[in-house]
């Protein structure tokens, strides 16, 4: 009974893996307690003050439509904006907000509050208590608890050490606006290493100073509105803050002089773990790209608060330096630091000892979940945290576990590229991961999982209800787009697409006849303008022929129908095919397999591998790549 301290899984960490881990436990039916330093830094953002992005956008509607709060939370605290690679298909679209951290932080601490089964503990964690190899208990600070499972959500907090300039000192992070440090979790890191035998290696990441926005000089920046709000969960409204303007300026070449010349004023690469690829440091920007500028965008922390956020200008320097660079970048001239930027380095588990359901494979009823499994971000923590925090749940209640397959979500893409593969610098969510990415779009996020959601108790009644309503608008939509046939030619005459051979006069003399679906399933063509042209061609009114709560998945659907047939068959072929040589002499260049990435490139050349399979298991290599590399041997040969 929770009065005396007993209880089925006990989660370590309130970060944005183990809020998640500590609901998706209590909502499967465990008695949960969730353990964490600080009260005050419950979902607490540690660096920029945004949610979702390409990619990220993704796994934000997984968790939601997995129960998650991550969702609900950015839908009460969001005050800008954007929809990330509106030009390119739906598929990738990345919706993507800024927050007020405060309100985020207070939507998070609320909905955490408000689930039944569910203790918050304001302690430290000293130890996991194991009978053998199996969980027992968690020690910490002033009791132990008594549970049959736990879940490690550390953070950068494992032997954390931050580091400004050459001054380093032991902490897992600072705590925001204040010179106050929170502490390191070195016992922890003991416990993995040396009980369980684990192996643990080294990350690093940084943020960038912070500056008082009434001294920037917003005139000389480029204005940055937001756009209209979107919602981030399937089942509550957008957020109804005021909106915020954000701006954009530059780095220059006197920025990048100062970076070079102040190169020495860092702690030495070897001391330092490996940073994230896909955020790096200015120095690290300025060393690897030979541009003469590098964007910054300046992101307000809030509604009630002069702090911004230079999105682009994480750096350790001596604080000195971390002036001098601010001051020499447009509209910052007279710009104040308000904290001083810092990078962090922290040990990580190798994700490897981690099976499908985040459980150590080596302590049966211990799980990790969120950067210690090697990840950076919030997104990708909150969607490790509800699989750990889930199968915590189920197995402390001697359920079948919960898993999630590469075909079901950008979760299991997640969980299946980590385990299988390991990382070894901070691993990134990104669309192009994903080999279904088609079918795996954040418009179907809630059809997707919310079903298998609710057949574990992640997720009650009333969302498996409004779920399976919107499958029947979806439904619905498709089968009336499907009914609805004309001549190609009337079509034509209504509906403004992008010319393609198919828009012939012969062929539409020929009296071919086209559904509706395969009109919007044409370049441009969009389900307003087909639904319009519907109803001037009918004879009855066919209103709105698809329901509101329907219409994102439908356009979609229909976008992509050939598309998907098309790739599900060239992969169907590659997989068949993985045991396959990869020429030795294979050129790795840039201009002969245009299409991979330079990391790709770069892994590839490192590791020059035999097969499709062995390919198939350098991490980083994404699956429409091989497909790619495979068409491109096939074809060659
Ligand atoms: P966290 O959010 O760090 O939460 C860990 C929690 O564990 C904290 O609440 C802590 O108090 C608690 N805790 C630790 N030890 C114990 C213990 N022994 N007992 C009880 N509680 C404990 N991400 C990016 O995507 N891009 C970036 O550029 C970026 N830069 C970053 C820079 C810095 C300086 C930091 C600190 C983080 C940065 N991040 C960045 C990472 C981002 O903050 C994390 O990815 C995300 O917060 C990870 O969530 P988490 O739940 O795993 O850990």
């Amino acid at each position: 009974m929770i009065g005396h301290k007993e209880f089925d899984v006990v989660v370590i960490g309130g970060g944005h893996a183990g809020c998640e881990a500590a609901a998706a436990a209590a909502r499967v039916g465990a008695r949960t307690a969730l353990v964490t330093q600080r009260k005050d830094t419950i979902g607490e953002m540690s660096c920029n003050p945004s949610i979702g992005g390409i990619g990220k956008g993704h796994l934000v509607r997984e968790v939601d439509a997995l129960g998650g709060l991550m969702g609900l939370a950015i839908d009460r605290g969001g005050i800008h904006f954007r929809m990330l690679n509106r030009r390119k298909g739906q598929a990738v679209w990345g919706p993507r907000a800024q927050a007020d951290r405060d309100l985020y932080k207070a939507a998070i601490f609320e909905l955490v509050g408000e689930i039944p089964n569910l203790e918050i503990i304001e302690d430290s964690a000293l130890d996991v208590e194991l009978e053998g190899s199996v969980v027992r208990g968690v020690r910490l600070g002033r009791e132990t608890l008594t549970c049959s499972a736990a879940v490690i959500t550390t953070g950068t907090f494992l032997r954390g050490r931050c580091y400004v300039g050459h001054e380093s000192y032991e902490a897992g992070r600072h705590v925001r606006n204040s010179e106050i440090v929170e502490p390191p979790s070195n016992a922890l890191a003991k416990l993995l290493e040396e009980t369980l035998g684990l192996p643990l290696a080294r990350l690093k990441t940084g943020t960038p100073p912070r500056l008082d926005g009434r001294t920037i000089d917003w005139d000389r920046c480029v204005v940055q509105p937001s756009e209209e709000p979107f919602a981030f969960s399937s089942y509550g409204p957008p957020a109804s803050n005021p909106l915020i303007r954000c701006h954009r300026t530059a780095t220059n070449p006197r920025t990048h002089e100062i970076v070079v010349a102040n190169a020495h004023t860092l702690a030495a690469p070897s001391t330092t773990g490996v940073g994230p690829r896909y955020c790096p440091s200015l120095y690290k920007k300025v060393e690897r790209f030979d541009r003469p500028s590098h964007g910054v965008w300046l992101e307000p922390e809030g509604l009630g608060t002069h702090v911004v956020y230079p999105n682009g200008l994480s750096g350790a320097f001596p604080l000195e330096v971390q002036r001098q660079i601010v001051a020499s970048i447009r509209g910052l001239e007279r710009a104040e630091i308000l904290q001083a930027g810092y990078d962090v380095e922290y040990d990580f588990v190798d994700p490897r000892s981690l099976d499908h359901c985040l459980g150590v494979r080596a302590a049966p009823g211990l799980y990790l979940a969120g950067q210690i499994c090697g990840t950076t971000g919030y997104e990708e923590a909150a969607a490790l945290g509800v699989i750990a925090g889930a199968n915590a749940g189920l197995s402390a209640l001697g359920r079948d576990r919960f898993v999630l397959s590469r075909r079901d979500g950008y979760a299991g893409v997640l969980v299946d590229d980590l385990v299988s593969r390991g990382t070894r610098e901070p691993y990134r969510m990104f669309t192009s991961r994903a080999e279904y990415r088609l079918s795996l779009r954040a418009d179907n996020a809630d059809l997707r999982l919310t079903p298998r959601a609710f057949e574990v108790g992640l997720v009650g009644d009333d969302r498996a209800e409004a779920c399976a309503r919107r499958q029947r608008c979806v439904d619905d939509g498709l089968r009336r787009l499907d009914r609805l046939r004309f001549r190609a030619a009337d079509w034509y005459r209504h509906v403004p697409f992008a010319p393609d051979d198919d828009r012939t006069g012969k062929k539409a003399a020929r009296g071919v006849v086209k559904s509706a679906a395969e009109m919007l399933a044409m370049p441009n063509a969009d389900l307003a303008s087909v639904e319009r042209a519907a109803n001037t061609l009918s004879d009855d009114d066919q209103g709105g022929v698809v329901a509101a709560e329907a219409r994102d998945t439908v356009a979609a659907v229909c976008k992509y129908r050939a598309y998907l047939d098309r790739f599900d068959k060239e992969f169907d072929v590659y997989r068949r095919n993985e045991q396959l040589f990869l020429p030795p002499d294979l050129d790795y260049d840039p201009k002969a397999l245009p299409a991979l990435s330079a990391e790709e490139l770069e892994k590839l050349r490192a590791h020059r591998p035999k097969t499709f399979a062995d390919a198939s298991n350098i991490a980083g290599i994404t699956p429409a790549s091989l497909v790619y590399l495979y068409n491109h041997v096939v074809t060659r040969t």
